[in-house]
């Protein structure tokens, strides 16, 4: 495939300005939602095929999230594109000044595979709404999602505006080698640094959203129970592959018994268990073997190694964890529940940032003190209180990473304004000049100058 005319086409179309209507944009996000909706039953059936997600967290995890990004940004788009009015300074009056969203251009969305319709469809809404042309390219891996949205969005869409371009990392290196106008990337920190480099050597911006070890810390006064719950749904929901699970729990060694067995009743009580329907794969033999080999069976509290055959991993929480084993040396990223203690909030902060800034991080805690200490002390993405994962279906709250999990943000009007520039313009009538400032200088307009600036 000519990649290179594709980008010409696109980038010819948005100079076009087509793009810069509101109700070209608005016309482009409902086609999308018609697509996907008439659908759904084919989307089901390929994220079913790649591995085994259930109907209901495809649901709930993807296509509800996708259709309430477009639906916000439908009722909100023409608001967001409004240019707005700031004040201006008395050395420019009467002028007037002002910031106009412009859209980025033609663009480029590169997705990774543990969600794979959302994490490459919501970044492209967000660049339509905003006025670009997108070119995606979703992760290869889970090959049946990639080949459903690659149909589905180059049978509805005019690939000047919208086109998918399946490949791995020899395509994905030829896309990165063509100049975009922004970049968007979701994937591993490594990937993320190639796709960096290669943005550089066209000056690109780049959005990338990364991983990383995304603590919990639970302190002695929590309800063990509900932390418990909530715990075990966010880090063995899609069998843990996700981006913001908790990695890792750091536990007040007051409760940490009483943690382990409330987690054990919770993980008992569940659908995530090897023989049930509902209970996602891992993707591949790859991930398989990583992944057991982070499981020292000396340290099994719940659940054990998977198996080749049927690529599941039973939910497995391990205790008597040190920093030196093998599961706390990279993102764990499968259902995988190292458990570690603390004694004193100081420490448990230490151990967080012994790793690099985490893209998420949740406290439980009923202790005023401790919660305050906890957001101010350590930099991280987002996270919650009293809970985890949530916070990303919450679309008033900007979604990305800090330091090593990544460089910018989305979700609602952030994806907006991901993919716009703000420019910047002061506009002046004739009728009337300061003449303060011209030529020739004297010790007098000085004088005046310094009053009227500072
Ligand atoms: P990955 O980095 O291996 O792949 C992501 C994308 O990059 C894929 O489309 C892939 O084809 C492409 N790619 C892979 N190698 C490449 C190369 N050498 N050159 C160019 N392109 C290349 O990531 P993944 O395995 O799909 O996802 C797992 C990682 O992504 C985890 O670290 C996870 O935390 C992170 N993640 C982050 C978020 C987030 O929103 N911040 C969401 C999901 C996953």
């Amino acid at each position: 495939m000519n990649y290179q005319k594709i980008i010409d086409q696109q980038r010819s179309f948005f100079n076009s300005n087509a793009t810069k209507d509101i109700s070209f944009r608005i016309q482009e996000l409902k086609r999308l939602k018609n697509a996907l909706k008439k659908n759904e039953a084919l989307l089901y059936e390929a994220i079913y095929k790649d591995f085994k997600k259930s109907e209901f967290e495809t649901y709930v995890t993807e296509l509800s999230i996708i259709y309430h990004e477009i639906d916000l940004a439908l009722v909100k788009v023409k608001k967001w594109a409004k240019k707005k009015k700031v004040s201006t300074s008395i050395v420019n009056l009467p002028g007037k000044s002002y910031i106009i969203p412009e859209p980025y251009g033609s663009v480029l969305v590169i997705g990774a595979w543990n969600y794979p319709y959302q994490l490459s469809i919501c970044p492209a809404i967000a660049a339509i709404a905003a006025g670009c042309t997108v070119v995606l390219k979703p992760s290869e891996i889970p090959s049946n999602t990639a080949e459903i949205m690659a149909k589905l969005i180059n049978q509805n869409f005019d690939p000047k505006i919208f086109k998918v371009i399946e490949g791995s990392v020899k395509e994905t290196t030829e896309l990165l080698s063509i100049k975009f106008d922004k970049i968007f990337f979701t994937g591993s920190v490594g990937v993320g640094k190639i796709v960096y480099q290669a943005a550089a050597k066209h000056l690109t911006p780049v959005c990338l959203e990364l991983g990383g070890k995304s603590p919990a810390i639970i302190t002695k006064d929590v309800n063990v129970d509900m932390t418990a719950k909530r715990l075990v749904w966010a880090k063995f929901l899609n069998a843990g592959q996700t981006c913001i699970a908790p990695d890792y729990v750091l536990v007040s060694s007051s409760i940490h018994d009483k943690l382990l067995a409330a987690i054990k009743k919770h993980i008992e009580k569940s659908d995530y268990k090897v023989e049930n329907q509902n209970y996602t794969q891992i993707i591949n033999t790859k991930n398989l073997d990583r992944l057991n080999d982070m499981i020292d069976p000396q340290k099994v509290f719940i659940g054990g190694k998977g198996n080749e055959q049927d690529r599941v991993i039973p939910p497995t929480v391990l205790t008597d964890v040190e920093f030196s084993d093998k599961v706390m040396q990279e993102e764990i990223f499968g259902p995988i529940l190292p458990v570690l203690t603390f004694d004193t909030i100081d420490e448990a902060i230490e151990k967080v940032k012994r790793f690099s800034k985490p893209l998420s991080c949740y406290v439980f805690t009923k202790n005023n003190s401790i919660k305050k200490k906890v957001l101010n002390e350590i930099s991280f993405g987002g996270g919650a209180v009293n809970d985890a994962v949530m916070y990303f279906t919450e679309q008033n709250l900007p979604f990305g990473g800090v330091g090593d999990s990544g460089i910018g943000n989305y979700h609602g009007k952030y994806g907006f304004e991901t993919f716009s520039h703000y420019k910047s313009v002061l506009q002046k009538p004739f009728w009337v000049e300061l003449d303060l400032k011209y030529a020739p200088y004297s010790g007098k307009k000085l004088k005046w100058l310094k009053r009227l600036i500072g």
